[in-house]
């Protein structure tokens, strides 16, 4: 830890909220700090968006395991093996040439945690959250996503209860290419709906 790590000074006032909460808790023994740290490790090492592009390479793969993916994306992710448990209810969207999901939680910052790990800080700002609905084009083109106009755009609102995965379609070029290989390709942003996959020659061979 470096000495700077001390002074409160260099916190921002989430973050300063966030220690005192901390520390009133367990000192009240609310919570324990251990295993505070264990599950934020696991969200920061463990859990992330290799889950969720394990599951859509899956899907570009294997037509069975996508038909159960579209039918219930929690069985789905469950069976891959790679979480224990995903504790929200999935639904997995698929992206076509006519039609394009992207999700949002208007609300809060409702977010499928357990196959994309940690949200990004834009998908939690006020911003992103009112102009998702109002003006998705929009959104989609400051992310560099521009689609043909007659392209159809669907917006999911994440809620405590739901969350939603997209499938991206599987990029052209891509023939052959094994399940490993293709979860290069699939970003974090492409399974919100603000991205599209890389394009093969976009990722080192
Ligand atoms: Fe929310």
């Amino acid at each position: 830890m470096s000495a700077d790590a001390h002074d409160h000074s260099e916190l921002s006032p989430i973050q300063l909220r966030v220690r005192a909460l901390e520390t009133i808790l367990t000192e009240k023994g609310y919570v324990d700090p251990a295993v505070l740290d264990l599950i934020v490790e696991r969200y920061q090492t463990k859990i992330g968006p290799h889950i969720g592009a394990r599951g859509v390479a899956r899907a570009w793969l294997d037509p069975e395991f996508k038909a159960v993916l579209l039918a219930d994306a929690t069985r789905a992710i469950t069976a891959l093996g790679v979480v224990s448990q995903v504790g929200d209810h999935l639904i997995a969207v698929e992206n076509t040439p006519g039609h394009h999901n992207m999700v949002v939680c208007t609300l809060c910052s409702c977010y499928p945690w357990d196959v994309l790990g940690l949200p990004p800080v834009w998908y939690k700002s006020a911003a992103y959250r009112s102009r998702a609905v109002s003006d998705p084009r929009g959104v989609l083109a400051d992310f560099g996503v521009i689609l043909p106009e007659a392209t159809q755009i669907r917006v999911w609102d994440s809620t405590a209860e739901t969350r939603f995965l997209v499938v991206p379609p599987r990029p052209a070029g891509t023939e052959g290419w094994p399940e490993e290989r293709l979860m290069r390709l699939i970003t974090r942003d492409c399974m919100i709906g603000t991205g599209l996959p890389l394009r093969p020659e976009e990722i080192s061979p």
